[in-house]
């Protein structure tokens, strides 16, 4: 054997796999990474009215793509930072830190607002919460209009991304809502949201010094105004609507005018809810679309091999289901537009990118429960839970007594943990483990509670491993948790906020509210529809390995194989 001709047969090997090789990965790895969230969307909403969808919105994932139709997060607290932020790190709250919109936090003792930071301000003045006109009563927490990830304590499939590449992937996310596109855009990524104070997509100077000039341009164009003196009204005939003679139903909220039945007038732009009830409409989707489609064609995203990751959170369906419920008129021609909104996504991103050149998934942060007025129609017991008058009920004035305590001993209830008054604990010498559980067992008489688990228990393992329990463990960090996990009854919520009552709302471990879709579309996916349960933090890592890079650092999730399988 001659030894030169061996190195040259060898080196003609290396030739050929070195040639191979990026045609291989420019080939397999996508361009853009785009993963839409729609706040709310439970998983059953979309195959509910699959007869009336068109070909191209959410068809195209159900039907060129792989659904997993038994997903579900499988935290206790399904509440909208917890949900995104899960959805973004593949971790459990437990682990990425959000485990709840908003928190009491002992140090500051004040109520944070997950994503507030007041070392950084918003770039524009003036479009921070306005608190009179705010019907988020988690936005009113925040002390300060400075936003920034800096309390998610893992990195996100986009960080990763980033950290891959050397910085050179693209990493944006857009929402209505700032915890919307903060979570999604990660500690590396870029987010834009919109300010309901001055009609305009908003960033904070974490990201960004000067606003980039497409998007001074894009305000500038001032869409938000132009639906000044117009409202929303039915897509379709209202005969044709499943709801179409439930429209008027005495549960649905009427807010500021906005009425209970179509068509809804958003009133004239500069009017005190104007914006407020844009995002109370498909407008809001139709706006979050507009934006990011701008963003994509200006910042490049999938223009050259090197993949970019964009997130759309998309919030009308949750805000709709909120005041007129998941099953209502509302909510039904929201689902149908949201479906058209899709498709002009869809259609812009094969145009500018290539959907064979784009991953897709949608998922949801939570699903939504049923208005109990509408459950009680068919026998199912339903209510609203009070948490502001346990303190002086006569269970707990009969435990202060015992513990000899005069003043309050729960201090604050923050969805879903109750805190109770320290210091008047620690001044009294009590045990706070023996006070926690006292307070979990009288609470577990109150109608309409299902569960109340100590803190303390949580942190010694001393609760039995229920599903249940292991959900509430899912969102235990002993940083920011409060002292007692309250699990109310199935259909029990809490539906005043502040004064402002809403038809339903969400944040249980109950089927409804864990439930949500998982589709995987573009890139060749295979069709097929899998039934297995799957779990929203298998996302991330399905993302990580499909692009081969290291899952995020605290992802709990398992591949979802089927979706590799090309
Ligand atoms: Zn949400």
């Amino acid at each position: 054997m001659n030894f030169r001709r061996n190195i040259l047969v060898v080196l003609a090997g290396l030739i050929t796999l070195a040639s191979a090789a990026p045609a291989l990965t420019a080939s397999t790895r996508p361009r853009l990474v785009l993963q839409i969230t729609v706040d709310g969307l439970r998983g059953d909403i979309p195959s509910r009215y699959y007869g009336r969808l068109g070909e191209n919105g959410f068809r195209y994932l159900w039907e060129k793509g792989t659904v997993y139709s038994d997903a579900h997060h499988a935290h206790a607290n399904t509440e909208t930072i917890v949900g995104h932020t899960t959805l973004a790190t593949g971790a459990q709250p437990a682990v990425h830190g959000m485990i709840g919109n908003v928190w009491f936090d002992r140090t500051e003792n004040r109520t944070m607002y997950n994503i507030e930071d007041d070392r950084y301000r918003l770039l524009t003045a003036g479009a921070g919460v306005d608190k009179d006109t705010e019907i988020d009563s988690t936005q009113k927490a925040a002390e300060s209009d400075g936003r920034s990830p800096a309390a998610i304590m893992v990195t996100t499939f986009g960080d990763e991304l980033a950290i891959n590449t050397a910085g050179r992937a693209k990493v944006f996310a857009v929402s209505i809502k700032d915890r919307g596109a903060v979570s999604m855009a990660g500690h590396g990524g870029k987010a834009f949201w919109f300010s309901k104070a001055s009609g305009e997509f908003v960033t904070s100077n974490y990201y960004y010094d000067t606003y980039p000039v497409w998007v001074k341009e894009w305000n500038a164009r001032k869409l938000a105004a132009a639906y000044s003196g117009k409202s929303w009204d039915l897509l379709h005939d209202k005969g044709t609507y499943l709801f179409g003679n439930a429209d008027d139903k005495s549960w649905e909220t009427d807010l500021a005018g906005y009425g209970r039945t179509f068509p809804h007038q958003f009133g004239e732009a500069g009017g005190k809810y104007f914006t407020t009830l844009l995002t109370i409409s498909p407008s809001g989707d139709a706006l979050t679309l507009d934006f990011a489609k701008e963003l994509i064609t200006n910042e490049q995203l999938g223009a050259d091999d090197v993949p970019d990751f964009l997130g759309i959170s998309f919030s009308s369906t949750d805000y709709i289901a909120h005041i007129f419920g998941p099953s209502s008129l509302e909510s039904e021609d929201n689902l149908l537009r949201l479906d058209e909104t899709l498709a002009e996504l869809f259609a812009y991103v094969d145009e500018k990118v290539g959907l064979n050149n784009t991953l897709i998934v949608l998922s949801a942060d939570h699903g939504g429960p049923e208005v109990p007025g509408y459950l009680n129609e068919f026998g199912i017991d339903a209510g609203y839970a009070t948490p502001e008058s346990w303190d002086k009920a006569p269970a707990f004035m009969a435990l202060k007594k015992k513990f000899g305590i005069d003043k309050e001993l729960i201090s604050g209830y923050n969805h879903p943990y109750v805190y109770l008054n320290h210091e008047v604990i620690l001044k009294h010498g009590l045990d706070l483990q023996q006070v926690e559980g006292a307070v979990a067992e009288e609470l577990l008489k109150f109608e309409g509670i299902a569960q109340a688990v100590a803190s303390s228990d949580l942190r010694e393992g001393k609760v039995p491993d229920t599903p249940l329990n292991q959900a509430i463990l899912n969102n235990f960090n002993p940083n920011r948790s409060g002292d007692i996990y309250v699990v109310f009854e199935p259909h029990w919520f809490i539906n005043d906020f502040d004064g402002l009552t809403v038809a339903a709302t969400h944040g249980s471990p109950w089927r409804y509210d864990t439930f949500v879709p998982i589709a995987f579309g573009g890139m060749q996916i295979p069709a097929q529809h899998i039934q297995r349960r799957v779990l929203t933090v298998d996302i991330a890592s399905t993302l990580s390995a499909f692009l081969g890079i290291k899952p995020p650092s605290g992802a709990a999730g398992k591949v979802l194989e089927e979706v590799l399988k090309r």
